[in-house]
């Protein structure tokens, strides 16, 4: 199991994994023959090396806190999760540089929340889907246009507080799908008279119920992630140096 290992003295952290005593394998990439070299390894045993003396706690990550600015598909990402002392509250922060470096952990006392940047309809997917659905009949570009225009004034007066979350599969972990409202829909489709006629009407009014609940129609929020940082408001002066900054320095020598 996954161990979290924080240093008081310095605020730094140590991520134990299963795999830190497993030996590294240094592979060459020349034509030689010569049997791999095992580089002795314990990532672990560094660590107490480099924080002797110094007051260790253990950190217990929070489930479900993972989060990251990048498709979960990306291996080289910034993603963050929270974890607790039982007293306080930490954001790990999880990245690397390139892709064949190890990971890093960086510490930050505070928290994080989700920031809403915007929440839009999928007008092309909506577009796209009238296209295919309707190929022999066709409606005119003119009505597609208002039907999209009218649907996107919809969303942009709605409650958002309002709204369900849809657990469809996204890739990106800070792209929320959410259900257009009954409320919403309801405006949607009366005003669709205005639009279409006769048959028409009838086809649009099929197509919304086909897709509110899981297709087009889901409405696309897009958040960011806001790390509030503790006790970092002001700036310290130059001459003040933390006790934080002398673990650091007594270690170094
Ligand atoms: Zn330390």
């Amino acid at each position: 199991m996954n161990q979290l290992i924080r240093c008081i003295n310095c605020d730094e952290i140590f991520l134990k994994t299963p795999y830190d005593q497993w030996p590294e394998y240094e592979c060459y990439s020349g034509p030689s023959s010569e049997p791999l070299r095992i580089i002795d390894r314990d990532d672990y045993q560094d660590f107490l090396k480099n924080h002797r003396g110094h007051q260790l706690e253990n950190l217990n990550i929070l489930e479900d806190s993972f989060v990251s600015e990048k498709d979960y598909s990306e291996p080289v990402k910034i993603s963050y999760f929270r974890a607790t002392n039982g007293k306080e509250r930490f954001v790990i922060k999880k990245f690397r540089g390139k892709i064949d470096e190890p990971l890093k952990y960086q510490l930050i006392a505070g928290d994080y929340s989700l920031k809403l940047l915007n929440i839009k309809i999928q007008s092309e997917e909506i577009a796209k889907q009238l296209r295919v659905e309707f190929k022999a009949t066709p409606f005119p570009q003119i009505k597609i246009d208002a039907f999209i225009k009218l649907y996107q004034h919809i969303a942009e007066t709605i409650d958002m507080k309002k709204l369900e979350r849809v657990s469809e599969e996204s890739h990106n972990p800070l792209e929320i799908y959410y259900k257009m409202s009954d409320i919403g829909l309801a405006y949607l489709l009366r005003n669709c008279h205005n639009i279409f006629k006769g048959q028409e009407y009838l086809y649009i009014e099929e197509f919304i119920h086909r897709h509110k609940d899981d297709g087009v129609l889901l409405l696309k929020a897009k958040y960011k992630i806001q790390i509030t940082e503790r006790g970092r408001m002001k700036k310290k002066p130059a001459s003040m140096v933390t006790s934080i900054e002398v673990g650091k320095i007594v270690e170094k020598k």
